[in-house]
């Protein structure tokens, strides 16, 4: 499944923010088929739409969609140079299909910084840096493979080459192979043949103090954000402290912190709501008195696909889905009512499954 890798240097709050993930973990009873390593969290994705449909259908078991976060700890300056164990952390980046980096955003004269002092700003650019180096040793290595080939008069193999050296430059001068995405065929296919670690989705996570939580910032979170904003990165700011707090409690005792911060909802929902979404996943339910369950898929898939998340052999034996926007549920306030205005459409293999589709299929076993 797809995974959202957590990165940052050492003492930002990283291991405090994925304690807070696992604590507010999802039952694994409901998910046979994810295996869970010690540093993978999965996490329930809140959702308002299934809150409806529950309210609506009242069923005997609620199932949210769920994603996993990685905890992959050991970034430091010098780690493309395989400087404390730098290398292999970044290959657990490269497993991952995008990143959230967690930027200390917090002044605690106990807690050690490595670089002496906060600025977040200076600390991303440190990560972005060791990204980068690692991207230029896999563009080098193959930049040379398809230069050999080029010479013998292979035509494919000099635009590889040359898509080689337009990503080289560009990293070389500080740009992310992600700003190179769509330039061009071969460019996206060395992109993706390499796994460049700074082509993946990344957002960030400024991890504040208690006390700022009520400004919702501080001035380094300001910052941050300008520097986010001119690389089209969201930003989302939260207290770890708080969150594992928060992440230990019981609904009602949850509620009741998060009124005394001020806050609609915890950091936490948000993180992974946007982790969720820089994946490329949507959702489509299922509803029932049975159940009413999200489930997750990558956008731009077909309806058979989709069925088959639910089961191998509803893509197998497909036949069509009776199928509802969200919309037009909350419009009409039911199945039956949506059918009987004529918006339950009866959609084929080729139907593009849109977010929040409430999907009914049919199939031959
Ligand atoms: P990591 O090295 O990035 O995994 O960082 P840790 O999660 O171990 O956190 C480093 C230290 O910062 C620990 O002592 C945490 O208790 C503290 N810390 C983490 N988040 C917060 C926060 O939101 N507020 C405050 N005051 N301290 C925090």
């Amino acid at each position: 499944s797809l995974k959202c890798g957590i990165v940052g240097l050492p003492n930002v709050g990283k291991s405090t923010i994925f304690n807070a993930i696992t604590n507010a973990g999802a039952e694994a009873a409901n998910y046979p088929f994810c295996t869970i390593e010690p540093n993978v969290g999965m996490v329930s994705v809140p959702d308002e739409r299934l809150n409806e449909l529950v309210k609506v259908y009242n069923p005997k078991s609620i199932v949210p969609a769920v994603t996993e976060f990685v905890d992959i700890a050991g970034l430091v300056k010098g780690a493309s140079n395989g400087e404390g164990l730098g290398n292999k952390f970044l290959t657990h980046i490269r497993e991952c299909n995008a990143i959230m980096e967690v930027v200390r955003c917090f002044d605690d004269a106990d807690i050690t910084h490595v670089l002496g002092n906060v600025d977040p700003v200076r600390d991303v650019d440190i990560i972005e840096t060791e990204l980068i180096l690692k991207d230029l040793e896999s563009i080098d290595k193959r930049f040379s493979t398809e230069n050999k080939m080029a010479r013998t008069g292979n035509a494919k193999a000099k635009e590889n080459a040359d898509a080689c050296e337009l990503l080289k430059k560009g990293l070389e001068s500080g740009h992310s192979a992600r700003e190179y995405i769509g330039t061009s065929d071969a460019v996206d296919l060395i992109i993706q043949d390499l796994a460049l670690l700074t082509a993946k989705p990344i957002f960030y996570c400024a991890n504040i103090r208690e006390e700022d939580l009520e400004n919702k910032g501080n001035a380094y979170v300001d910052k941050l954000k300008e520097f986010a904003k001119k690389q089209n990165a969201s930003v989302v700011v939260i207290s770890g402290k708080i969150e594992e707090e928060l992440s230990k409690l019981e609904p009602a005792d949850k509620a009741e912190l998060l009124k005394d911060y001020g806050m609609d909802e915890s950091g936490l929902d948000t993180v992974v709501r946007e982790g969720y979404r820089i994946l490329g996943l949507q959702t489509f339910f299922t509803a029932g008195e049975k159940e009413c369950r999200a489930w997750t898929f990558e956008k731009g898939s077909k309806a058979p696909q989709c069925a088959g998340v639910i089961h191998s052999d509803f893509e197998k034996g497909f036949i069509r889905a009776e199928t509802l926007s969200f919309a037009d549920f909350q419009k009409y306030g039911s199945w039956n009512a949506a059918k009987e205005a004529g918006v339950v459409r009866t959609e084929g293999k080729d139907y593009v499954v849109q977010d929040g589709d409430i999907m009914y299929y049919l199939f031959n076993v």
